[in-house]
């Protein structure tokens, strides 16, 4: 390793969407259009050509490519505020811009919210695994501390007792080893892999930290679930909601994230995160989608009684152990008599592939993302007859 770099970065691998095909892509006949990618929890509907037509137009007529963007996104900070709360839960008008900062993905969210919070040994966070591992690699690669607690196997919910306890003792006096004090716990609300909302106990958890521990409450799922504490920011200054534009809004490729904060909280992620970090394509694309929200945001009840239909059907597996999702992916584990089952779902995970369809093994089980009809389908049957086929049955 070159001597210049710190050391503490040589345990990192650079993330690879998609690590199935970029393994071995050598041996897959088929290019990343015809497989059936259900492993990033991405929409399977492109945006319809007509709103492909208005971006291609404003990129024609309005955007000047030689000009920085518009490094404030006022407008598109005004129009998410609009949307919170249309979305908020009772329904809201307090939501404004100030209470809003956008950013290249809610990834660079995240990056933002850990050196406003913890960075300089100023504090650590706590996660709840399997979670979302964004989390942890930011902060690792910003050498923050990460406290991690585990999930009940029954049901996902945060083992309670053990957070309350981490965060009692990273602020005990006899705390000697120095470690910094746990500054903000992150969770996703529906949590990935495991599709579970938040319950009323982890909420009111949540609700009784002190004011010196932000909470954020990834809602990256939101439109899915259809449930939010949005309105908790309102009354709370340390409650902090990350949203996206990947998911629901079909944006994946334009890296459209943002964050509902107090006002200060807001204004101080401005501060920290890069002065253009949304190309105007980008800004425009997200205006675009939030104007025809309506229209994108139809498919939802489809994609939902899919999600149903793909639970019924591997409720009547025997050999797989599924639990309910609030999102837009399934969350599945094999049972096994025999111990680890780690294998044979990577097993499972590779078979599946060689036939077109990709799936997420993570968390300790299988992520499989609601796709279109057609995928649902052609991976349930794959699924199926993987299972029925010898190579389960040891
Ligand atoms: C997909 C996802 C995101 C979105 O990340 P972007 O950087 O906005 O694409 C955030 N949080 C969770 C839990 C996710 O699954």
């Amino acid at each position: 390793m070159l001597p210049f770099i710190r050391p503490d970065l040589a345990q990192f691998t650079a993330y690879t969407p998609h690590p199935e095909i970029a393994k071995d892509s050598s041996s897959l006949l088929l290019g990343p259009q015809e497989l059936d990618r259900l492993d990033t929890n991405e929409s399977s509907f492109d945006l319809p050509s007509e709103l492909k037509q208005k971006l291609a137009w404003t990129y024609q007529e309005v955007i000047e490519a030689n000009r920085y963007p518009n490094g404030d996104h006022a407008q598109l900070r005004q129009a998410i505020a609009e949307y919170v709360n249309e979305s908020a839960n009772p329904l809201t008008s307090e939501f404004d811009s100030t209470y809003i900062s956008i950013g290249n993905g809610s990834d660079e969210l995240i990056r933002a919210l850990l050196i406003a919070t913890c960075l300089q040994g100023q504090g650590a966070v706590l996660v709840a695994n399997p979670t979302f591992s964004m989390y942890e690699i930011l902060a690792q690669t910003l050498g923050i501390p990460v406290v991690s607690v585990g999930r009940s196997k029954a049901d996902f919910e945060i083992n309670l007792k053990s957070a309350q306890a981490a965060i009692e003792q990273s602020y005990a006096v006899s705390n000697e080893n120095a470690a910094p004090p746990i500054r903000v716990v992150f969770v996703a609300h529906p949590n990935s892999p495991t599709g579970n909302p938040l319950t009323v106990a982890e909420q009111s958890w949540l609700e009784s930290l002190p004011p010196h521990i932000s909470v954020v409450v990834d809602e990256a799922y939101f439109e899915f679930s259809q449930t939010t504490t949005v309105s908790k920011v309102l009354e709370r200054p340390n409650w902090i909601v990350l949203r996206t534009f990947s998911k629901a809004f079909r944006l994946a490729a334009h890296r459209v994230g943002y964050c509902v904060a107090h006002p200060e909280l807001a204004a101080t992620l401005e501060k920290v995160r890069l002065p253009y970090n949304l190309p105007a394509f980008s800004q425009a694309a997200a205006q675009i989608a939030l104007r025809y929200r309506h229209v994108l945001l139809e498919v939802i009840p489809q994609i939902l009684a899919e999600r149903d239909r793909l639970t019924r059907a591997f409720a009547q597996e025997a050999k797989l152990q599924t639990w309910p999702s609030a999102a837009n992916f399934l969350y599945l584990r094999l049972r096994s008599t025999t111990g680890s089952t780690k294998d044979l779902e990577a097993q499972l995970c590779q078979t599946l592939k060689s036939q077109g369809t990709l799936i997420r093994q993570t968390g300790g089980g299988l992520r499989i993302t609601i796709g279109s009809p057609l995928e649902n389908t052609r991976t349930l049957d794959r699924i199926q007859s993987i299972l029925a086929s010898a190579w389960l049955r040891r």
